[in-house]
């Protein structure tokens, strides 16, 4: 039974305090509310922080982000992209908003990074693109994709919402060699500004397209219209484009939070270190670290049970135990092929998705986020041995 005097640990929670307070209560007292200075410096600063000769351009979130970049790589009806299985559906629906379909990926037994192997199989001349995500923050092995979307002439996008910072080859991810990299600063990601996002680009052609289509079309942002000489009412819609901009709100609190972000990731990385150690010795599939000197962003911690497949009972009755002690968790993902709409539209068969169906028989995050305490995770650790089972 759960200790009344123990409080809930949540599975997440984000990691904001009186300077994220005090930024925003500038940000609305300054009279610009929507996007501006603000959303004009986070660009600056988080590309500063990229390091790079990348283009950042901020937007209300990931998706909208990802939905962008597919449009400015000229991906439209009857182009086939191909996904991840083992991801959030944002990664896929994005293909469906222009009109295209989403092919669908096996994820590799060990990291569950979408498979080069299973991309390479799935090409056809309808290709156009194909999107990876860095599940959990731990970069996909980036030079076989690249290597295989220049023989086949397919663009590649990285879906970051994981994976910042994260580094691949001593890289950070959002300078690699792919045509647009787009993170989430969702409320649970490794940093937030509620609701938010930001594609990263080195591509010129790309990033005057999104800056456009960021806001309906238009040929200008709001900012850039009001700060010229040119009259404000001047402003030629050249396509139709969409409602995707970063408010200055968010991007005061972005800022703040990307000043912290170092801080943050250290303190994950310690964390998932302590996960390690503490549960390696249980019959736990515990997840891959970064190789070498690389980073893992953290941002999930997902273990999986060494039988996992032939105790389809487990992860209920774990979760069930962990919850009784008062210990959030959460699940990612239920792969794609497994949710109605892509298994029925698609035709999908989970035999054709042999490792992600492995892995999802007994995947279950546990809570790791910044502003839990080393109690906290030594009362997950507790909870883990004392229900993990044999
Ligand atoms: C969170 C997430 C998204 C969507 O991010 P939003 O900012 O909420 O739109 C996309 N892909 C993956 C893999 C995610 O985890």
């Amino acid at each position: 039974m759960q200790d009344t005097e123990t409080p809930f640990l949540p599975y997440s929670r984000p990691d904001t305090g009186a300077e994220e307070i005090e930024a925003v209560a500038r940000a609305i007292a300054s009279g610009w509310v929507t996007t501006g200075p603000e959303t004009a410096a986070f660009e600056r600063e988080f590309a500063a922080y990229l390091g790079s000769d990348c283009h950042t351009l901020a937007v209300n979130s990931a998706t909208a982000g990802l939905h962008l970049a597919l449009e400015a790589v000229g991906v439209g009806p009857g182009d086939e992209v191909i996904v991840p299985t083992m991801t959030f559906t944002a990664t896929a629906e994005i293909v469906r908003y222009l009109g295209a379909d989403p092919v669908f990926a096996d994820c590799d037994a060990v990291t569950l990074n979408i498979d080069p192997a299973a991309i390479e199989a799935l090409v056809s001349p309808r290709t156009k693109a194909v999107v990876v995500v860095h599940y959990g923050g731990l970069a996909c092995d980036m030079a076989p994709i690249l290597s295989l979307a220049a023989t086949h002439g397919l663009k590649v996008i990285e879906d970051a919402a994981h994976a910042f910072p994260t580094t691949y080859r001593g890289a950070l991810v959002g300078t690699l060699e792919s045509d647009a990299t787009v993170f989430s600063f969702y409320a649970n990601k490794t940093m937030t500004t509620g609701e938010g996002g930001l594609v990263a680009t080195r591509n010129e052609d790309y990033v005057r397209r999104m800056r456009i289509m960021r806001l309906h079309g238009i040929d200008r942002d709001a900012f850039g219209r009001f700060q010229s000489r040119t009259p404000a009412w001047q402003y030629q819609v050249v396509a139709p484009g969409f409602k995707y901009n970063m408010t200055d709100v968010a991007a005061a609190m972005g800022r703040v939070q990307l000043r912290r972000i170092d801080a943050f990731a250290e303190r994950r990385a310690q964390l998932a270190d302590t996960y390690r150690d503490a549960l390696a010795d249980l019959p736990l599939i515990l997840p891959a670290h970064a190789p070498g000197s690389d980073r893992h962003a953290w941002h999930i911690y997902a273990i999986r049970h060494c039988d996992g497949l032939d105790r389809p009972e487990w992860r209920d009755s774990f979760i069930e135990g962990l919850a009784a002690d008062g210990i959030g968790t959460s699940v990612h993902y239920i792969p794609l092929h497994r949710q109605p709409f892509w298994r029925d539209r698609y035709s999908l068969n989970a035999e054709d998705f042999p490792r992600a169906e492995q892995a999802f028989a007994s995947l279950v995050s546990l809570p790791l986020y910044t502003a839990m305490t080393d109690d906290d995770a030594a009362r997950v650790i507790a909870s883990v041995r004392r229900h993990v089972g044999g």
